[in-house]
């Protein structure tokens, strides 16, 4: 049994690795290019096409499983081998959320750079990091207005006597700060924001005599200002999944120039071709998910069922290869599609392949239901 399946384009994926490199580096004079993992859940061939992309400096991701699978992937089961393959290549691991207190061992052994906000887990990182004979390095994450993780911008006091106390720890590392937008509070990066974001780095360095070498100033939100090479001076680093995986930006949903945007496409089989009409017959309740649903009548159609769902992937980020099919409705397992208008006579058997978005992405890349298909 092959379906659901994703196809992965791993050519597509390595080209677009390539242009987010030629973005940030010759374009934005950023020194370091963190490349995030987590859209594809560390697939394994996904982080070997990574691991050989020169230019890219840190893979990252928000789960410390994941970082693990690197290692895994790389070594091909044999996570010591593993560990030196990334090694080799040049390359470091980055944890994306801020940790929890209770994965502080793993963090020491599996990260080489750390996002971190809470002077209490820092102050514990260090005792780990002693015991384990190691230096952590460590980003302090910056709020500058999304209102997810980081000490808040207005109070600057804080931020300088966060980063004084981290200085006098011996086994931390504070290579610097990083900020997240686009996120909660859906904020965008811009000019003004990012450069009162630097001027905190250099606050921090006058204030205490130190050099930060890592500023990281985003996401894929960050990948417009970028591409025009109007990243404020001073930011050093962006972090970035949907630009390479999915070819698009996130601050005005934009793609990326040179980029591909079909490295993920989802395959179903059709279980079912009746003709039916708009409206469901008899009293309405609710939906399989309890929800009161409306429909339009548009008259008898050609109805298909694919057998794939929202347990597979997220209908609201599917687009159909075939633009006459209009999909009208999924539950846990079916998803419902109008193909009164394809040119395409369907059968019961065939195959509808739809272009994966960023969430529809994540859930068929977690899924165990979806088998997977390199290409
Ligand atoms: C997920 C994540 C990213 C990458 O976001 P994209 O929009 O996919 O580029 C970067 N930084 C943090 C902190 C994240 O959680």
């Amino acid at each position: 049994m092959s379906y659901p399946k994703v196809l992965v384009n791993l050519k597509h994926i390595e080209d677009n690795a390539k242009n987010m490199v030629r973005i940030a580096k010759e374009k934005s004079g950023c020194t370091t290019l963190a490349l995030v993992t987590k859209g594809h859940c560390s697939d394994k061939e996904v982080i070997k096409v990574l691991a050989r992309v020169s230019g890219v400096d840190y893979l990252a991701d928000a789960r410390t499983q994941n970082i693990r699978s690197y290692f895994t992937s790389l070594g091909d089961g044999d996570e010591e081998r593993g560990r030196k393959a990334l090694q080799d290549s040049g390359k470091g691991t980055m944890l994306l959320r801020i940790p929890m207190k209770s994965e502080l061992t793993e963090v020491v052994d599996l990260v080489d750079l750390c996002q971190i906000s809470e002077i209490e887990t820092i102050r514990l990182l260090n005792d780990y990091a002693e015991k384990a004979e190691k230096v952590q390095d460590i980003l302090l994450m910056i709020d500058m207005g999304d209102l997810r993780e980081g000490l808040f911008f207005n109070d600057r006091e804080k931020i300088l006597k966060t980063a004084g106390e981290i200085i006098e720890l011996r086994n931390i590392k504070l290579r610097g700060i990083s900020v997240n937008m686009n996120c909660y509070g859906a904020i965008i990066p811009k000019e003004d924001n990012l450069t009162e974001f630097v001027n905190i780095a250099r606050d921090i360095e006058r204030k205490y005599d130190v050099t930060l070498d890592i500023i990281s100033g985003g996401n894929s939100g960050t990948i417009y200002l970028a591409e025009d090479g109007r990243l404020p001076r001073g930011i050093t680093n962006i972090r970035i999944g949907e630009g390479y995986l999915q070819g698009t930006e996130s601050s005005y949903a934009g793609k990326v120039a040179g980029a591909k945007q079909d490295a993920f496409i989802i395959q179903a089989e059709i279980v079912e071709i009746q003709v039916k009409p708009s409206i469901p017959i008899g009293e309405s309740g609710l939906d399989a998910f309890g929800h009161v649903p409306h429909y339009e009548d548009k008259g008898d159609m050609k109805r298909a069922i694919i057998a794939v769902g929202k347990q597979d992937t997220e209908l609201d980020s599917m687009t159909p290869l075939d633009e006459k099919i209009e999909i009208i409705g999924a539950s846990s397992d079916h998803t419902i599609l109008d193909i009164t208008s394809s040119d395409t006579d369907y059968k019961v058997g065939d195959i509808v392949s739809f272009r994966l978005g960023y969430s529809g992405m994540l859930r068929a890349m977690t899924s165990p239901y979806v088998t997977r298909e390199y290409i």
